[in-house]
């Protein structure tokens, strides 16, 4: 089942793509799960992003069936934690995850990336050549709500537009 990751934002590599390390979440689409982590961050956490981060994170390194409902594996579905870690964008994308949600602070402010897997697609295979996370979102954490919708369109329209750019259009 496609999943998300969680975690902390770790800069870019030599490419300019994103880095980042964190735990999986089941589903977990921006208008779900990008809106519960700033509700967490804004009310639970009142603003306290190293706290949320090592709750929300660290703590369950198995990841999480359900974060609004605290449901994770590690605990609620009895994987325990010995053996877990914590996880790399790479390893996200093995996991058919499609989105991530990474934290950092930026000019001392903290801010959550929400970032989508890409592909870049060769027309002879279904596979994926290459593949990698861009930021489709930047949300400041003691900004406005952003529209969670709206970021949300904007990756899947990244995500498509780099596919139908190799593979033919559908007919519309
Ligand atoms: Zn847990």
């Amino acid at each position: 089942m496609a999943g998300s990751l969680i975690g902390r934002l770790l800069g870019c590599d030599d490419k300019g793509r994103l880095m980042g390390r964190g735990v999986y979440h089941r589903g977990g689409p921006p208008r779900k799960l990008g809106a519960c982590l700033f509700r967490l961050f804004r009310e639970t956490y009142k603003g306290d992003l190293e706290s949320m981060l090592q709750a929300v994170v660290d703590a369950h390194p198995a990841g999480w069936n359900d974060l609004e409902k605290q449901d994770c594996y590690c605990h609620t579905r009895g994987a325990g934690v010995k053996g877990y870690e914590l996880r790399d964008l790479e390893w996200a994308a093995q996991m058919d995850c499609h989105w991530a949600y990474l934290f950092a602070f930026e000019n001392g402010e903290p801010i959550m990336v929400v970032a989508h897997r890409m592909a870049r697609w060769s027309s002879a295979f279904l596979e994926p050549l290459e593949e990698w996370w861009a930021a489709v979102g930047i949300v400041p954490l003691n900004g406005d709500e952003p529209d969670w919708k709206s970021i949300e369109l904007a990756g899947y329209k990244r995500y498509a537009d780099a596919y139908y750019a190799v593979h033919n259009k559908p007919s519309s």
